[in-house]
């Protein structure tokens, strides 16, 4: 079977999916989009209402941010893939709680699997306590680092695109201007896996 009907399959799944008490509250599921075949993949922590509205990742204000982002590094959404740990919105924005995450990662690790990604772009604490099955993480200090997580594969922290909202200052050191340093990093991982 090939990676885009396996792929197409996970969605199905995901959009008939009752694992977990999210079901009951989503208007629609949020599997994740974009190039199946991009070394890298970006994951978040879950839907928000603009997302839990389209059935489509980072699509609200933060959304917007994060194209903005890419796009200053001349990447488009559609070169990457683009998903989030649970694929359902948690009420009121709330975090995903961890037995939710625990029932929707075998979605993500699925999608993974099909990608073959060579860099996990984790984007703010949640993935990337729940990928590194740390308890706490200090975004602060660990992003802009490559991680080492399993079979070859890397995981790079960043801020989430909410935070930059919330922290709009662009000056030296700011979470804008680390933002800045660390999608070109990415960016240079990207051209050089290209597949
Ligand atoms: S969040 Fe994941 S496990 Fe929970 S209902 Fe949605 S798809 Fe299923």
């Amino acid at each position: 079977m090939n990676s885009q009907k396996i792929m197409s399959e996970i969605e199905e799944t995901i959009n008939q999916c009752t694992k977990c008490p999210l079901h009951e509250t989503r208007a629609n599921t949020v599997p994740g989009e974009g190039n199946i075949h991009s070394p890298v993949v970006f994951v978040g922590e879950g839907p928000g209402a603009d997302e839990d509205a389209a059935g489509r990742p980072f699509v609200g204000r933060a959304g917007k941010l994060f194209e903005e982002i890419l796009k200053a590094v001349s990447f488009s959404r559609e070169d990457v893939f683009i998903t989030n740990v649970v694929k359902c919105r948690p009420p009121n924005n709330r975090n995903p709680m961890p037995d939710e995450m625990m029932s929707c990662a075998p979605f993500l690790f699925s999608q993974l699997q099909v990608i073959n990604p060579i860099l996990i772009v984790t984007l703010g604490a949640v993935p990337l306590s729940f990928l590194l099955e740390k308890k706490t993480v200090r975004i602060t200090s660990m992003r802009g680092n490559l991680i080492e997580y399993k079979d070859g594969v890397m995981i790079f922290p960043m801020f989430h695109p909410s935070y930059l909202l919330r922290n709009p200052s662009k000056t030296k050191g700011s979470p804008k201007y680390l933002t800045w340093q660390d999608i070109k990093e990415v960016k240079r991982i990207y051209d050089e896996h290209r597949k």
